[in-house]
């Protein structure tokens, strides 16, 4: 694995891991100081050898929320690398440095693990947590989810059926690790198929470019990475050919604007891939790569995966008709245990054994899944229509004056709900008006989708993942 200009080979990984999952061995829990760095993907495999559980946190978070973070997940020691600073808040936690080169030195790939590597634990069980993953907060105060070692094998074998995924692959990515997308899919993922792991450290279209390349042949990204490329590859021939190279380009996290995947297909003959997960239930459906890509599909669920739609008033929607919009429960190996300290949450966000997803969808008659929305933030009620927000953002997308938008609801005397668009215009200078932005939806889509009020900002509100977080915008 590279990260930067830093490398470790397997065998020396291995080294460095075994010598920090000795000191950890026993802990109840520890928390790891989630820079997108080798060292945090030492600490996260040595927390895997040692069995212990481990809790990834987001440097970049406020000091109150870690507090809550540290308050709920009680960890007994934080990892971190040896140049790292860390907040007041960590400081009455026992800290251990993370030594990335190891014990042993650099090794080839393939050797034995070296001398750092002595007398670990037998392996878990895998219903053992291995990884408690704070939600990304975008609908309310993050929660834990409690990722046993078996979801997460099996989402990552899962994947790896679905993408061809194997030890000849080298990925790069950029992906921040205190998440499942990162860390997960991006650094324990190559680790399980035998192959490699590049990261850029900080995105860049350049780098992205650079890496596919020479050699890289897998993308994963986040939507606004895609859109970064999309702008960037007009004009740029090479980074054209550098994607248009690459065996598989993946987008997730969040729904990736129709107007970004056809304009990077458009310049690179290549489609992205999209698949859906959450914390909670890591993946659950994805195109697969002898499948067709098409934008705005999520694709189908994943091997060992079951998923169906169900009604507000409980039933499930059994016709794959492309329109009737249903909430979509999922059941399988590939689902946490609950969340932490919470009950509660855990007892309403199952339906039985059934986990309720909070996202709403469609499917097509030949099963692919196309997600219309959050259930609590994307759904709109409007003159006795149930109105899907991603449709609007995706119609506002393609004109020409608009750079990002953001469709939300608002209470209507008359309509119940009204859909309100939040517009960051091309060039703050001319923005466009609210009639020519209704006009164009209702000529794309139906008149009652036309955005009734339209309010114009410099950016909108995005977490680290580069997903809209609606519940902070100025009136949402
Ligand atoms: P919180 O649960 O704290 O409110 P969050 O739901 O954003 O935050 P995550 O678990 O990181 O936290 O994100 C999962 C959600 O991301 C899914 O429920 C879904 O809404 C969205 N998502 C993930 N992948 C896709 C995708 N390909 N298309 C559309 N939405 C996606
Ligand atoms: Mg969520």
């Amino acid at each position: 694995m590279r990260f930067g200009d830093r490398e470790l080979t397997y065998g020396a990984l291995a080294c460095a891991a075994g010598a920090v999952a000795e000191r950890i061995s026993g802990a109840g829990r520890v928390a790891v100081w989630a820079t997108p760095t080798l060292e945090t993907a030492v600490g996260a495999v040595a927390a895997l050898f040692a069995g212990v559980p481990a809790v990834p946190l987001n440097p970049r978070t406020g000091e109150r929320e870690l507090a809550h973070i540290i308050r709920d997940s009680a960890p007994h020691l934080v990892l971190a690398g040896p140049d790292d600073e860390l907040p007041p808040v960590l400081a009455a936690l026992e800290r251990i440095d993370i030594e990335a080169a190891g014990p042993g030195g650099v090794s080839g790939p393939g050797e034995a693990p070296g001398p750092g590597v002595r007398a670990l634990p037998a392996e878990p069980g895998p219903e053992t947590a291995a990884l408690i993953v704070y939600t990304s907060g975008t609908t309310g105060p993050p929660k834990g989810a409690v990722l046993p070692r078996r979801a997460i094998a099996a989402t990552l074998d899962a994947l790896a059926d679905a993408w061809e995924w194997t030890g000849d692959d080298v990925l790069v990515q950029a992906l921040p690790l205190f998440h499942v997308h990162g860390l997960i899919l991006g650094v324990l993922g190559p680790l399980r198929r035998g192959g490699a792991v590049r990261h850029l450290g900080r995105f860049s279209a350049e780098g992205v470019g650079r890496e596919l390349g020479t050699g890289a042949t897998m993308l994963f990204g986040v939507p606004t990475m895609y859109h970064r490329l999309a702008e960037a590859v007009d004009g740029d021939p090479e980074l054209a050919k550098s994607l248009a190279g690459a065996r598989l380009l993946v987008s997730g996290s969040a729904a990736l604007p129709v107007h970004d995947h056809e304009r990077l297909f458009a310049a690179t003959g290549r489609r992205v891939v999209e698949r859906y997960g959450m914390t909670e239930t890591l993946m659950n459906t994805s195109v697969r790569v002898d499948g067709e890509p098409c934008p705005g599909s999520v694709g189908l669920p994943l091997p060992g995966v079951e998923l169906r739609l169900v009604e507000e008033d409980g039933t499930e929607i059994t016709a794959l008709d492309g329109e009737t919009v249903g909430e979509i429960q999922v059941r399988g190996p590939n689902l946490f245990t609950g969340y932490l300290n919470r009950p509660d949450a855990t007892a309403a966000a199952f339906d039985g054994d059934w986990f309720r997803t909070g996202d709403m969808a469609v499917r097509a008659p030949d099963g692919q899944v196309r997600i219309v929305g959050r259930k609590a933030t994307d759904l709109i009620k409007s003159g006795g229509y149930k109105i899907g927000a991603g449709e609007i953002e995706n119609a506002l997308l393609e004109h020409p004056q608009v750079r990002e938008a953001a469709v939300t609801g608002e209470p209507d005397d008359d309509l119940g709900e009204r859909v309100v668009a939040w517009v960051v215009p091309a060039d703050p200078a001319r923005p466009p008006s609210g009639d020519e932005l209704a006009g164009h939806v209702a000529s794309q889509l139906a008149p009652h989708k036309r955005p009734r009020t339209v309010r114009f900002l410099d950016a909108l509100p995005r977490n680290d993942m580069g997903k809209i977080m609606k519940r902070s915008l100025p009136h949402g």
